[in-house]
């Protein structure tokens, strides 16, 4: 790591995040390149509420709402679910949160970026900062294939590092893990295809906008966090 940023703590009030600090965010980059896992260490430290596309469609998928067959359909297939539908569940989360909020794998399309912008200038709350996870199809492949997932609280795990193997429990809620029905060799194929169609262009949008940040996501969780707290609270 090159820097102490990481043992630098946020100024302001404890518990709060600081006047200065960036708090509206988009995580964008592939899939697996690490969003979660950092979305996590962003609320652990600063308290700001998160919400991953993908884990509300599992959650819907899992209580077997109407929403959650539809999209798991296109999840299973490897193919992004229909702008709708994602526009609905973010517009209804949005009511809730006021004004400070981490975005992990929204939008990941460029109409959802344009009606994320309208949706946020309506409400005079722009993205502060959007941080583009770079990683390596190596790396993603590496992390897809050892993930593993708990079932009740969603947290992720790497096999062979964390927990042993897909017996273990979760070792945050005691949870059963197990494989997401997505993350296989086949369906990341299509996952990897629909993210440069469709999820790219978001890079050149945020660029023009001047709001991307660009992270070496290769890196490990500890290094990676550091630059994202270096962006955060203006230290690079
Ligand atoms: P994730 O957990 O972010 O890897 O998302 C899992 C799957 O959910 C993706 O492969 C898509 O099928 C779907 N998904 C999640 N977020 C979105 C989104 N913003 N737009 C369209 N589909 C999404």
């Amino acid at each position: 790591m090159s820097s102490s940023a990481s043992n630098l703590q946020p100024t302001g009030v404890p518990g709060e995040p600081a006047a200065s600090l960036k708090q509206r965010m988009v995580l964008l980059g592939p899939p697996a390149s690490g969003k979660g896992t950092q979305a996590e260490r962003i609320q652990a430290r600063y308290g700001l509420a998160v919400t991953s596309t993908g884990a509300m469609l599992r959650a819907e998928a899992q209580a077997g709402s109407e929403l959650g067959r539809a999209a798991e359909a296109h999840t299973n297939r490897g193919e992004l679910v229909p702008d709708e539908l994602i526009l609905d569940l973010v517009a209804e989360w949005l009511e809730e949160h006021n004004g400070a909020f981490v975005f992990d794998g929204f939008p990941r399309t460029l109409g959802q970026g344009i009606a994320l912008e309208q949706l946020l200038a309506e409400r005079g709350t722009p993205l502060d900062v959007v941080f583009f996870f770079q990683t390596s199809e190596e790396v993603i492949h590496d992390r897809v294939l050892n993930r593993l997932t708990c079932h009740s609280c969603g947290h992720v795990f790497r096999m062979g590092l964390q927990v042993p193997n897909e017996d273990a429990a979760c070792l945050h809620c005691g949870g059963k893990l197990g494989r997401r029905s997505d993350d296989n060799e086949a369906v990341l194929k299509d996952r990897l295809a629909q993210y440069h169609e469709k999820t790219e262009p978001l890079v050149s949008f945020y660029r023009e906008r001047g709001i991307l940040m660009e992270l070496s996501a290769n890196e490990s969780p500890d290094a990676v966090f550091s630059q994202i707290v270096n962006v955060l609270e203006g230290l690079a």
